[in-house]
């Protein structure tokens, strides 16, 4: 089946200094796919250069089968493209059920999109806390409603940047069940995130990324048997 996004050659620059010097990454159809790699290496930069946010110089980027380097951030988000980043970035001063229907859209004409009460069910903290503003919340349920914000624009690939940093374990568990749902729903995801312990028990393939470049990919069961590509490439 051919990829949902598909990423060839990308090179990014912040002024003169490059910071990608050509990285090749696939996705498919409903495939849980990492970008692992150590502070710094350019985890986010990839994930800006292919949300929009960042123009590469270099390389290609196809969503769905159409390019999409160098689109604005808004189009390649309107195309079904939707992220996460790090850091979460809600409204503080809206409340969390105006983040959730800010910018709801059914962008992927979805039969069974996701909607205020679909969240509501999938993240029942949330349903308790629709009245509060976005600074009022925990970190965690920052994180849920930066993902279900995301979820009410019905992307056919999300993206998460840093999906569980700075979460409680419970939290964090809770943040993995509802991936793991996504994924049993027919999305697409890429995640990054540091627990490749985890990461190897739910997503199916992963890349490895160093100063700019992958160097490695392979399969869950792969990169399970080499934990010295852990220490080598992650520190773990
Ligand atoms: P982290 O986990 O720390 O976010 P990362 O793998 O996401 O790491 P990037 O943020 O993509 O790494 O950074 C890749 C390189 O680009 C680093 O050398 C970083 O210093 C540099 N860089 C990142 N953002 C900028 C920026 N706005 N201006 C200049 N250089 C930057």
């Amino acid at each position: 089946m051919s990829p949902v996004l598909e990423v060839s050659g990308l090179e990014s620059f912040y002024g003169a200094s490059q910071a990608l010097f050509g990285v090749d990454l696939a996705i498919g159809p409903g495939e849980m796919v990492t970008l692992l790699g150590r502070n710094g290496m350019g985890k986010t930069t990839t994930v800006k250069s292919i949300v929009g946010l960042l123009r590469p110089r270099h390389g290609t980027v196809r969503f769905r089968g159409k390019s999409i380097a160098g689109c604005a951030a808004d189009r390649i988000g309107r195309a079904g493209i939707g992220l996460v980043p790090e850091g979460r970035q809600i409204f503080p001063n809206l409340t969390v059920r105006e983040n959730l229907t800010a910018w709801a859209a059914n962008r992927s004409d979805a039969a069974d999109p996701w909607t205020l009460a679909k969240v509501f069910a999938f993240f029942p903290r949330l349903e308790q806390r629709q009245g509060h503003l976005g600074n009022q919340l925990s970190g965690g349920e920052q994180q849920m409603l930066a993902i279900g914000r995301v979820l009410m624009t019905n992307p056919h690939l999300l993206i998460l940047d840093e999906a569980t940093e700075g979460l409680a374990p419970l939290v964090r568990r809770e943040i993995w069940r509802c991936l793991i749902a996504l994924k049993a729903a027919g999305l697409s995801l890429l995640l990054i995130d540091k627990n490749v312990r985890k990461l190897v028990e739910i997503a199916d393939r992963h890349y490895i990324i160093e100063r700019g470049r992958i160097q490695w990919q392979g399969s869950s069961s792969a990169l399970a048997g080499q934990e010295d590509l852990w220490h080598r490439y992650l520190g773990v």
